[in-house]
């Protein structure tokens, strides 16, 4: 399996090297907004250990990490309003996977609406801001 490599985006943004609009934050996992979002507060959910993707998570760190997934998930949903969620993981290059350290998307879904295509554009500061505030308030 290959090394985790401590330079990806997710890494830097735990040890504080670059900025996100964060949700929660605990001794095990850290959430955040999608900074691309495919659907109206689009969340990020990332464990502390330093894990590639599911495989090699350590099986006695992910009972935690997902507790903090289902919670943040439950503050997404009520937060936002959504009727529903899509939750997502993906692994390695074939699988989906663009930032190579663990995470599950917080989709938030609403009846007949689609998800947005992945784009590559930002979403706008001021509206992630207010989405976070939204789920932290939910939390
Ligand atoms: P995946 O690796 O599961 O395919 O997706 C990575 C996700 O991280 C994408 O949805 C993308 O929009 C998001 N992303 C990539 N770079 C950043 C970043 O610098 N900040 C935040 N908040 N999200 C990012």
């Amino acid at each position: 399996m290959t090394a985790y490599d401590p330079s990806n985006i997710f890494a830097k943004i735990l040890r504080g090297e670059m900025p996100c609009h964060k949700v929660f934050e605990d001794d095990v996992a850290l959430a955040f907004m999608d900074i691309m979002p495919r659907s109206e507060g689009h969340t990020l959910v990332i464990p502390k250990v330093p894990a590639r993707g599911l495989l090699d998570m350590p099986a006695d760190a992910l009972g935690p990490y997902m507790q903090r997934v289902q919670k943040v998930a439950a503050a997404v949903k009520k937060g936002m309003g959504a009727d529903g969620l899509t939750i997502q993981q993906f692994n390695e290059t074939a699988g989906g996977q663009i930032v190579f350290h663990l995470h599950f998307h917080i989709l938030p879904r609403w009846e007949a609406t689609s998800l947005k295509p992945h784009t590559g554009a930002m979403e706008k500061p001021d509206v992630l801001v207010a989405n976070a505030a939204r789920i932290r308030a939910a939390l």
